[in-house]
């Protein structure tokens, strides 16, 4: 039996591996559940995977909740501690982050401290702080399994291969709802156009994140770090049927790809299994049912966040901390409607030419340029919001 724990249980990511691994119960026991304040959530799959530990990192929430979950018998942790102490206490054979955002850097960082092998959804990790984070795999050999779909792809792809011979990465991208509109036009488009996304069913930052093309460039990072490849050997390619989910190409000229149905469950389930497979409850690839798999060059007009990705991934030191922290604050501002879509890209532009870059090497570096980027972020905000 593997002990797991998922990390942000409740989240899009989190309930699908609540759904998976309970569906391979008699291979998986789900050992620890947390969430960040969705106690009623946390409680209905308590009662379902019976797990030892469960933690609410929001302390009002925590507060609400801690009673009920004595009741049931289970260790519960509780507030800004709550995510460590559950990690050092209990004993797991894998952990699945799959918290969103900068706050899963620490747990990503604490579970690679204690040689436990980490599946990997939370990207932002490797983003803010990916240089910390495979230092932390290699030197405690706990190993990094992508969760995210286009990097379990290239990680399947890459089994077995020397990675010495990898030549370039193939990243594709659905292009979001927004591919065939005028740039001009996406000044206005609303939260709920955002939210709609043609292929993929997520939480909202990384929808949004999606329609930007924020994402993708994340997923650049994510694959530099994860794969060692250097930022000019990854390529993004407009692939709107989302198929193929990832793609590499060896020094032989010999291109191996990942295809399935875009469902989440499919990579989830891979990363809890993995070296082993089992039956999905997805859906299997009929390609004839699509008929045509398509491919366009990326415009970099139409989606100025993956240039701005890319660049602050060149720029380096704390640059892509900074990258995520800006587009952290802009994405809530969008969903708030405080800021147009459009902003988000001009919120992030400038808080990369403000940022004071540190070198990066150390946590607290990160969460330095972290909360500075967020002061700059902040500020760019209310500054839109002062000319509307
Ligand atoms: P979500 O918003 O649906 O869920 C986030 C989870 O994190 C929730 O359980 C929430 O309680 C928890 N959380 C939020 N803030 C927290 C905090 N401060 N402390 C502790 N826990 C906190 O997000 P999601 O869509 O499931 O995405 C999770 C991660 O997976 C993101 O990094 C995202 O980029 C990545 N990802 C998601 C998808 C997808 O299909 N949803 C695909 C690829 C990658
Ligand atoms: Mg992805």
């Amino acid at each position: 039996m593997k002990s797991v724990a998922i990390l942000g249980s409740t989240g899009s990511i989190g309930s699908q591996a609540v759904e998976v691994a309970g569906l391979l119960s008699d291979s998986i026991t789900v050992e620890a559940l947390t969430a960040n304040s969705n106690g009623r959530l946390l409680g209905e799959q308590a009662e379902r995977l019976k797990p030892g530990r469960v933690a609410l990192s929001d302390p009002a929430a925590a507060k609400e909740f801690e009673g009920a979950f004595k009741a049931m018998g289970i260790d519960f942790y509780g507030g800004p501690g709550a995510l460590g102490a559950l990690l050092q206490e209990g004993t797991y054979d894998l952990v699945l982050n799959s918290i969103v955002g900068f706050a899963g850097l620490a747990p990503t960082l604490k579970v690679l401290e204690l040689g436990i092998p980490l599946a990997l959804a939370n990207k932002e990790s490797l983003v803010a702080g990916g240089r910390l984070v495979m230092e932390a795999s290699r030197k405690n050999k706990a190993p990094v399994i992508p969760v995210d779909s286009e990097h379990s792809a290239i990680f399947q792809c890459l089994r077995g291969e020397d990675l010495s011979k990898l030549r370039r990465v193939i990243l594709t991208a659905s292009g979001g709802p927004f591919r065939d509109s005028p740039y001009d036009e996406l000044a206005k488009v609303t939260v709920k156009e955002t939210l709609a996304h043609p292929t993929w069913s997520m939480g909202p930052k990384v929808t949004v994140d999606s329609a930007t093309l924020m994402n993708k460039g994340f997923e650049v990072l994510e694959a530099h770090h994860l794969f060692g490849v250097g930022l000019e050997n990854v390529e993004v390619v407009i692939h709107p049927q989302s198929v193929i989910h990832s793609m590499v190409e060896m020094v032989d000229g010999s291109v191996l790809a990942h295809l399935g149905v875009p469902d989440m469950r499919i990579p989830i389930q891979y990363a809890l299994t993995h070296p082993d497979r089992a039956p999905s409850p997805a859906r299997f690839l009929s390609l004839t049912e699509y008929g045509n798999l398509s491919f366009e060059e990326v415009d970099e007009t139409q989606y100025p966040c993956l240039a701005l990705a890319l660049h602050a991934g060149r720029l380096g030191g704390t640059y892509t901390a900074a990258l995520n922290a800006a587009n952290e604050e802009a994405v809530r501002a969008f969903l708030t409607e405080r800021i147009g879509f459009t902003d988000i890209a001009v919120v992030v532009e400038r808080v990369i030419e403000e940022h004071n870059s540190l070198d990066g090497d150390t946590l607290d570096e990160v969460v330095e340029a972290d909360r500075e980027a967020r002061v700059l972020a902040l500020k760019a905000i209310s500054d839109i919001e002062g000319r509307r």
